[in-house]
This record gives structure tokens, sequence and C-alpha cells, in this order.
């Protein structure tokens, strides 16, 4: 694993955001010792370095690290985000906005998050419908980020591997233009649903 960030690191260069995400693979004491291998790479961020219950074991990778530490991708509702933001457990919150409470219960969390000044990304995974909620949860929340000199700009999690649903289910899919995504401004999400593409998916109950 350090060395593959490594080279990730050496082939996108000094100017490009780069994450890691461990999908709680390790326990503190692992997670700890793989971030101290690469965090002079600029880490912007280690995800789920431990598992999502262990709020614990983030405190402890989170003072042993210089790396922010990001979590919430598992965890729902504002009364699920509570004791992270209670207990600065992470330094970026990431309720999916589709699975947490929907774009309401997650602008609650947004603003738990601001009174906390932890950093918020939207967890976004799954089909065109799940951008476009994240989309429009970060277009409110965008002042939201914890102010400071140089404000860390709010980010869309934007899944680039293959997925068959993800782009058909929309009539226009979401795309970025170097790396900018425009928020639409039709009604609603401001998307409209491919019908013939959703039965193509449905599954009979
Ligand atoms: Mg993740």
């Amino acid at each position: 694993m350090p060395a593959i960030t490594r080279v990730v690191r050496e082939t996108i260069g000094a100017d490009t955001g780069l994450m890691i995400d461990a999908n709680h693979a390790y326990d503190a004491v692992a997670a700890i010792q793989l971030g101290q291998r690469i965090e002079e790479l600029d880490i912007g961020w280690f995800e789920e370095p431990v598992p999502p219950e262990d709020i614990d074991g983030h405190l402890q990778v989170k003072s042993a690290l210089a790396i922010p530490i990001a979590s919430g991708e598992c965890e729902f509702t504002r009364f699920g985000f509570r004791p992270l933001l209670e207990r600065h457990a992470v330094d970026v919150v990431q309720p999916d906005t589709c699975a947490a409470g929907g774009l309401s219960e997650c602008k609650k969390i947004a603003d738990m998050a601001a009174a906390y000044s932890v950093r918020y990304a939207p967890h976004v995974w799954g089909t065109g419908i799940a951008i476009a909620a994240g989309l429009h949860l970060l277009a409110v929340t965008a002042s939201y980020t914890p102010p400071s000199l140089r404000p860390v700009e709010p980010m869309l999690e934007f899944d680039q591997t293959e997925h068959p649903v993800r782009k058909a289910l929309l009539v226009e899919p979401i795309v970025h233009r170097s790396g900018i995504v425009t928020v639409p401004t039709g009604p609603g999400l401001g998307i409209e649903i491919d019908r013939d593409a959703l039965s193509r998916f449905r599954i009979a109950a």
C-alpha cells in the first residue's frame, strides 16, 4: 500500500489532491503504521482507517498522524453523527446523502459539523441520482467549510469506476469538466430519469 500510494503521488504530481480510503481495513495500530509511512506524500485525508463504530480507534489514529481523518459513510442521522463530532474523532465527516437520512437530515448534520468546525464531504456511491443529491447538498453548504485564511474548498465525490447503472439512469448524465461539476438547475434534483433504463435494470420482487 505505501508503495502504491507513492507511485500514484509521483504519477499525478504535487498539485493534484490524493486521498486514501481503507474501508475500515485496519485496527488503530496498523492504520497508524501505514499512515506514518505515507504521511510525507501530502495525503488529503485517510478515510475509514478503522471500523466505523470504533470512535476511540479514530481518536488514536487522528492523534498519531498529521493526515486528516475522514469517516461517516456507515453512519446515519444526526444522532449517529453526534458522538463523532462531540468527541472530535474525525477531521472530515462524510454522511451519504441517500443513506444517512436524506437531504434535510444531512443538512442538519452539516449544520452540526459546521458548529464543530469539521469539514463536510458527502459520501457519494451509486447512481447519478446519488451524485445529484450530494451535489445539491454541497451547493447549499459550500460556505460551511471551517473558517481559515485559506479555507479548504468543499469537494464532490465523483466515482469514475465502471458502473452500468450510474450514467444510464439519467437522461443527461452529470459530468465534470476539468474537475468542475455544474449544479443542474431543473426542478427538484435537476435531473430526469431515463424510464427505459430504469425498467431495464429493474429486478422483479
Ligand atoms: Mg469510503
